[in-house]
């Protein structure tokens, strides 16, 4: 099955992503982990997005879109997709749709972890301070969350008119997430 996980930046959406690697086997396909390997190999990719990204703006959709078709492959193999980050704009989600279509596939299942903007903005201030994420910083946060609500956000009513939208409390912790999760995976339905 593939799955987005859907929601603002710092939501929770690689933690998420990466227990569900480990516990189902599929592939995570974090359009962000890839920039920042895309930067830090020093690549003429990572040149190009490096200053965007510092910034908190959005990379091009045609470059991100390129990057996920390119692991489309490995994740049907693997029986699966968790999409982190990716799509964030109703390009994108288009773009996606054609990929998937285009391979007998599509998206199952999209869960939007809902999470207020001030815990995220305490999250996020907890988070610089430890690994000193320079995207965290305030300003570029600040500019993150301004591309969610304005491009991002306005891809819920495109996933609930196909029917696949669910809201999960992104607000507990770590564990009481993935339980909601778990549950919502493991309906009859998917
Ligand atoms: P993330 O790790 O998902 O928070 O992404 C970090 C940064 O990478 C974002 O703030 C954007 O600059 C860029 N980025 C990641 N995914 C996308 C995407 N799907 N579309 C545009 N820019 C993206």
């Amino acid at each position: 099955m593939n799955l987005i996980l859907f929601g603002p930046p710092a939501a929770g959406k690689g933690t998420q992503a990466r227990r569900l690697v480990e516990t189902r086997r599929m592939v995570q396909l974090s359009t962000g982990d890839m920039l920042r390997a895309a930067i830090a190999s020093g690549s003429e990719l990572g040149q190009q997005v490096s200053g965007i990204m510092q910034r908190g703006g959005l990379v091009s959709d045609e470059i991100v879109i390129a990057l996920i078709e390119e692991r489309l492959p490995e994740a049907e193999a693997a029986g699966g997709a968790i999409f982190d980050g990716f799509p964030r704009t109703l390009a994108q989600a288009q773009a996606l749709d054609i990929m998937l279509e285009r391979r007998g596939s599509r998206i199952d299942l999209v869960i939007r972890l809902k999470v207020d903007d001030e815990a995220l903005m305490q999250r996020v201030a907890g988070r610089y301070a430890e690994s000193g994420r320079p995207d965290d910083n305030p300003d570029s946060f600040k500019v993150r969350l301004g591309a969610y609500n304005d491009q991002t956000a306005p891809l819920l009513p495109y996933y609930e008119n196909q029917r696949k939208l669910l809201e999960v409390d992104g607000m507990g912790s770590i564990d009481a997430v993935a339980a909601a999760i778990d549950e919502a995976l493991d309906e009859p339905r998917w």
